[in-house]
């Protein structure tokens, strides 16, 4: 199987045909639990909170297109969500541990630090991880994981993983890379450095709007195998149909990551030559700040673009609510094109922070529809 190219992967790792039907789809096994030949006699299954085999196939997916040897010790925990996967993560500190993240992080990835986290002892650092001097000023002896996220949400700023992850190591803390805006088909962080990686599975892994997981990626047995055991302890799993859906969502990732990369690049042409768009932040941009560290360790720009329009905040509430195809909404990596405000909306718990993002931003999550008909929408919308 590992001589097999991503696309390959997507559709036939962790999906043979199932042992006892032939079915040439993985099955949804909706079913909490396993018969026992004798007592602790079994097929490998015993109870669906430890694991469950339409999940099983959605974790030896995700990790193959990631990158993880299959036949060595690394392999993927999939979640009841991405924020799931973050706290699971949280739960291998100890209080006084200290965590470095992004100062434009995902606003939830923002809250389970700062006001969860953070009354369990855990201590945290927001600092600037795009450059040598941000990261080199922020780690301290204390420091046991950087959360790194790149693109960085909704900023879209790019971070060097292989730098971030040697810095980290220097003083012995861990890198996660939560790899949810670029997806293993566009950057594969394991290779770069990271000791993790994480997902939101809802966004462009599921890819349809239609599911709500998350998932942990890792090469590192130990770490593997703490994980497993603390999603055992604490719960937080995807039911089989979740991770079915998943499961059929990823076998079009790189398909769909194509398009979006392409109609993404077309709109944000569009914009940046529109007198009505005061500035426009996406990293395939050659005049973007990112654009140098994306070529090198990204092979798409992808899909998200994010732009100010001229006529501050009262331009941007008017803008979000004349666009017909772009759907006013939170979340991202549909097919179908989404539009939000990020300050008034998936930014709210950053507000007054050193996250908090320009109020007349526009986030847009490009999604696959015909890009002529994206841009005569924003056309129009923008009045
Ligand atoms: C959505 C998102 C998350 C959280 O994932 P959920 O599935 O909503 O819990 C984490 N990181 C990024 C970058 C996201 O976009």
């Amino acid at each position: 199987m590992s001589e097999d190219r991503f696309e390959t992967l997507a559709i036939h790792a962790g999906q043979d045909p199932d042992p006892t039907t032939g079915a040439a789809v993985v099955p949804i096994y909706a079913t909490s639990t396993y018969v026992q030949q004798a007592p602790g006699v079994h097929k490998g299954y015993e109870y669906s909170r430890t694991d469950n085999p339409t999940r099983t196939a959605l974790q030896t997916q995700i990790a193959a297109l990631e990158g993880v040897d299959l036949g060595a010790d690394g392999g993927c925990i999939a979640t009841a969500s991405g924020l799931a996967a973050t706290a699971l993560i949280g739960y291998l500190l100890e209080p006084g541990d200290r965590i470095v993240l992004p100062d434009d992080a995902y606003g939830g990835t923002f809250r389970l630090i700062a006001q969860v986290l953070s009354r369990h002892g855990i201590k945290w650092t927001a600092a600037d991880l795009t450059t040598a001097e941000g990261i080199a000023k922020a780690l301290t002896p204390d420091t046991k994981l950087v959360w790194v996220e790149t693109p960085t949400n909704p900023l879209l700023r790019v971070v060097d993983i292989a730098m971030i992850a040697e810095a980290a190591k220097s003083v012995g803390a861990m890198t996660v890379v939560d790899n949810t805006f670029a997806t293993p088909y566009l950057q594969q962080p394991l290779s770069l450095g990271a000791d993790m990686v994480v997902h939101s599975a809802t966004k462009y892994l599921g890819g349809h709007s239609d599911t709500v997981g998350g998932a942990i990626v890792t090469n590192d047995a130990g770490l593997l195998e703490q994980l497993r055991y603390l999603q055992n302890a604490t719960g937080p799993i995807p039911g089989p149909f979740d991770s079915y859906l998943v499961l059929r969502g990823i076998k079009t990732l790189g398909v769909r990551m194509d398009r979006h990369c392409t109609n993404a690049a077309a709109i944000t042409d569009f914009l940046v030559n529109d007198p009505r768009v005061e500035h426009v932040w996406y990293p395939g941009l050659a005049t973007d700040p990112g654009h140098a560290t994306a070529s090198l360790q990204m092979s798409g720009y992808g899909g998200m673009v994010s732009f100010t329009p001229v006529g501050g905040l009262a331009a941007a509430n008017a803008l979000v609510t004349r666009t017909r195809l772009f759907f006013l909404a939170e979340s991202l990596g549909g097919v179908e094109s989404l539009i939000e405000v990020p300050a008034s909306m998936t930014h709210l718990s950053v507000e007054g922070t050193d996250l908090e993002v320009p109020e007349s931003l526009v986030r847009l999550s490009v999604g696959i529809e015909h890009v002529d008909d994206l841009i005569s929408d924003l056309d129009r919308a923008l009045g």
